[in-house]
């Protein structure tokens, strides 16, 4: 009797298996309606994945697990906000030792040093501690100006020779006791990597964004031909606004402003990107740049370097490197968006013309200043 009883219970739970396995599968295999979109956070910021290819439920919990995997090992590579991470061993490693490093904490710190040869040391990893005492770094967040001397002393430290990289022997080591911060690069990569393991699963319509860095790929919409659009934000507090918005295909954009991340102390505003040279936070009329490059990491990079050097050698060194660049730059009550020859050439005269942007030809040569239209629908910021 016990026997039947055990049996017939086992059968019962098999049926019931073999039920939920049936719902299971169907559900799995559910097709979703496009727009399928994943939205998080990671990098004490925001993620935000749109995939407009056709896919089933199941597909798209694979992809979802698949990017994040690919976040969390950025994470664990390159963070200064977690104890574990690879880049706070290598700071912790001891001076002028190579230390044997990952294929992608090699490859970001060697775009961050090419970056800040070609922007004079703008970009510059090197500058941790003084994230630190400026309070944007993982430690305390006093939200004052550090004094002085302590300033000084942090500053003679700081500079991009500090750290060697050896990309054929995938090792590097800092020959000054500098802390090493990718912070200004990291979220680019994340962007890249992403972008990587999607078109891998053969994803051909996306738009990924982590913290405002954008890659899109493919269309919006296909059968209509709309492409994915951006917007680039106008740099104002508490608002929400796009001042231009651009069509981005099979492209990423990074933006670097001194509106977001910032603390005030007696009515002085501290932004979160390090001048390298001085060792104080950015003061002057950029409010934002926009690098377009087909490699996020490297628009990134780009953005906050140019953030750094002001309006003239920004635009400088924007055309120096054949970059294609938008700066908002503060003009009393207004704004004027400058870009450069390669932004013209990549996005066609005529939409330059129709957003009222100021373009500019040679490093010196400046036009007079236009006030840029308010497009049509103020709200998009990231499609
Ligand atoms: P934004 O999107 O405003 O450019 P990012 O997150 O790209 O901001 O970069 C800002 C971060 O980069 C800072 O929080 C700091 O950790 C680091 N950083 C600040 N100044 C520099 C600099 N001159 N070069 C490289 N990294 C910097
Ligand atoms: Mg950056």
């Amino acid at each position: 009797m016990k026997k039947a009883v055990g049996c017939t219970t086992r059968r019962l739970s098999g049926l019931v298996l073999i039920a939920l396995l049936l719902v299971g599968c169907s559900e799995n295999d559910r097709p979703l309606e496009p727009p399928v979109r994943f939205e998080g956070n990671i990098f004490g910021t925001f993620y935000q994945v749109t995939i407009m290819d056709p896919l089933t439920q199941g597909e798209s919990l694979k992809l979802e697990e698949g990017f994040l995997a690919e976040l969390e090992s950025v994470d664990q590579a390159m963070s200064t906000y977690r104890d574990d991470s690879e880049l706070i061993a290598f700071n912790e490693a001891p001076l002028d030792e190579w230390q044997p490093l990952s294929n992608e904490l090699i490859e970001v710190l060697a775009i961050s040093q090419s970056v800040a040869e070609a922007s004079h040391g703008a970009f510059d990893i090197t500058v941790g501690d003084l994230v630190n005492l400026w309070s944007f770094g993982p430690g305390a967040r006093p939200e004052e100006v550090p004094a002085d001397d302590i300033l000084t002393e942090k500053l003679a430290q700081v500079g991009f020779d500090a750290v060697e990289v050896d990309s054929q022997k995938m090792q590097a080591r800092r020959i000054r006791d500098v802390f090493v911060d990718l912070s200004g690069v990291a979220k680019g990569h994340g962007t890249d990597r992403v972008a990587a393991y999607l078109d891998q699963q053969g994803m051909e319509h996306y738009l990924v964004n982590i913290g405002g860095e954008l890659i899109a790929r493919g269309l919006r919409d296909e059968q209509a031909q709309i492409p994915w659009q951006v917007g680039i934000e106008v740099p104002e507090d508490g608002q929400q606004r796009a001042q231009h918005i651009l069509p981005l295909a099979n492209m990423s954009v990074a933006t670097s402003g001194d509106y977001r991340n910032y603390f005030e102390v007696e009515g002085e505003r501290f932004s979160h990107t390090i001048d390298p040279r001085t060792g104080r936070p950015v003061t002057h009329q950029v409010a934002s740049v926009s690098v377009f490059h087909p490699s996020n990491a490297w628009a990134d990079a780009w953005a906050t370097a140019l953030l750094v050097v002001g309006e003239e050698d920004a635009m400088q060194m924007a055309i120096e490197n054949h970059l294609k660049v938008l700066l908002l730059v503060r003009d009393g009550e207004q704004w004027r968006s400058i870009v450069t020859p390669e932004f013209v050439n990549y996005f066609g005269e005529t939409l330059v013309n129709e957003l009222g942007i100021e373009q500019r030809r040679t490093p010196t040569s400046s036009s007079p200043a236009t006030a840029s239209p308010a497009p049509a629908d103020p709200s998009v910021t990231g499609e």
